[in-house]
């Protein structure tokens, strides 16, 4: 199969429906999303001219609960992408037993060259298109790559004035303001960290013999970080879309953040430009890499936390990882997975390592339709327990069924999706 978004996850779908037994028809049937919605949107620009937009939203399965997933600005945003990610909201939902179903949706343009104007106009436009298939009982999107609360809060206002009542919970990643939930911002490194650090204590490692390193430096990847800090991991490599730095010494990831936030790139740790303080450098036993090169560098636990497909059949031989928490979504290429498991990496896959997000995201949703207020201390003590259970569901049907983690996770998701389909009558 050639290697777009959505066959990487019919690959994985398949071999779990497979294994479970599901007839070629059951198969098609979960494989194929419910809703395809592609709409133009058509925004005045800042100049004047009209300009129309491809606009997406998939709803893929709700036999587990109402459609969930974000919303995706991004020059490459197209269906294919949309309808794997929507896929994987719904196996991961269902891997965390959240009762939610998949869904996802996105744009496809360049947020970086449009003003805050314009993107305020293409939010709204977005939920004129399709206010009529979202809402709280139905389908609740929340932000992706490139979206943030405050796309969320025009979505919610344009959502609300069009079906002219008061529905918080038909969009997740709000503000505090408008009924977000605190813990948000850190529950998807911390819902991976719950899980690595079980996966360190089953093997019996010990976190300060651990060198990690993290590709991608945005919310999940700088929180992952400076929470392993916190607890006594050494962070050896940090790297964001320009390039990435490796020290044997160890980072400070709140000292490479500074750096960062003033000068925009992580290599600015030790380099101006082009140019690089070699003294700073020696002392710290540290190494430039490139962006592409990063997930190459010697560390024990690798964390890919920015784009798909980092880790492909190029570079997954020089990958020295023992341990992958895949933060980011698709982050391993199915060739990768191959070369991954033959040289004996555990790959915590997408569908468990990063679902802390979404299962904060349901709180949000949860606090918003019964008019409640979680403290951070309530959302992380429901976070932990939920993303416990789910890691030792997939891994004591790994070592049951001698299944890689991943393939685990596909079939204890498609497990409980395919028993709320045919209770539902969705296979007669
Ligand atoms: P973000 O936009 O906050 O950060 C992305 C980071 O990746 C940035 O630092 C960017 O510079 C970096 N980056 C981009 N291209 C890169 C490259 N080629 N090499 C190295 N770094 C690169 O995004 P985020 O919210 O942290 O999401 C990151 C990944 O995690 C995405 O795949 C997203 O779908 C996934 N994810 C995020 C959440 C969440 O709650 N934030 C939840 C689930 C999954």
């Amino acid at each position: 199969m050639a290697n777009s978004p959505f066959n990487n996850y019919l690959v994985r779908l398949k071999s779990a429906s497979t294994l479970l037994g599901l007839s070629n028809k059951e198969f098609k049937t979960l494989s194929t999303p419910n809703n395809v919605f592609e709409k133009e949107i058509e925004i005045e620009r800042d100049n004047g001219q009209i300009e129309s937009l491809k606009a997406y939203r998939v709803q893929f399965n709700n036999a587990r609960g109402p459609y969930k997933g974000g919303i995706r600005f991004h020059p490459k945003a197209n269906l294919n992408e949309v309808k794997a990610l929507a896929l994987g909201m719904a196996v991961k939902c269902a891997v965390v037993g959240i009762p939610m179903g998949g869904g996802k949706g996105g744009v496809e343009f360049d947020p970086k060259q449009y003003s805050p104007k314009e993107i305020e106009a293409i939010s709204r436009a977005w939920m004129r298109a399709f206010a009529e298939h979202v809402g709280s009982k139905k389908d609740i999107p929340a932000p992706d790559v490139y979206t943030n609360g405050a796309i969320m809060s025009f979505m919610l206002d344009e959502y609300e004035k069009i079906v002219g009542y008061s529905d918080p919970g038909m969009i997740t990643g709000k503000p505090l303001s408008l009924g977000g939930s605190l813990g948000r911002d850190t529950a998807t490194a911390q819902g991976g960290v719950y899980i690595l650090e079980e996966l360190v204590n089953t093997l019996g490692l010990r976190r300060k013999d651990l060198r990690v390193a993290v590709q991608g430096f945005g919310n999940a990847g700088y929180h992952a970080a400076s929470i392993l800090h916190g607890l006594g991991y050494r962070i050896v490599g940090l790297s964001d879309s320009k390039g990435g730095i490796w020290s044997a010494r160890g980072l400070d990831p709140e000292e490479v953040n500074a750096v960062k936030e003033e000068r925009n790139a992580v290599t600015e740790f030790y380099c101006k430009g082009t140019v690089c303080d070699m003294d700073k450098l020696m002392h710290d036993e540290a190494k430039i890499y490139s962006e592409k090169d990063f997930v190459t560098c010697p560390c024990d636990i690798l964390i890919p936390a920015a784009l798909d497909n980092a880790i492909d059949a190029k570079n997954a031989k020089n990958v020295k990882a023992k341990i992958i928490l895949e933060l980011a979504n698709d982050p391993t290429t199915p060739e990768a997975d191959l070369i991954l498991a033959k040289k004996r990496a555990i790959i915590v896959p997408d569908v468990l390592a990063n679902a802390g997000g979404v299962t904060v995201s349901y709180f949000e949703w949860a606090q918003n339709i019964t008019g409640q207020r979680w403290t951070e201390e309530e959302v992380r003590d429901k976070l932990k327990p939920i993303m416990l259970k789910a890691f030792e569901s997939v891994w004591r049907l790994s070592k049951e069924k001698k299944l890689t983690l991943r393939n685990s996770a596909y079939f204890v998701a498609v497990e409980k999706i395919a028993t709320a389909m045919r209770d539902r009558g969705s296979f007669l």
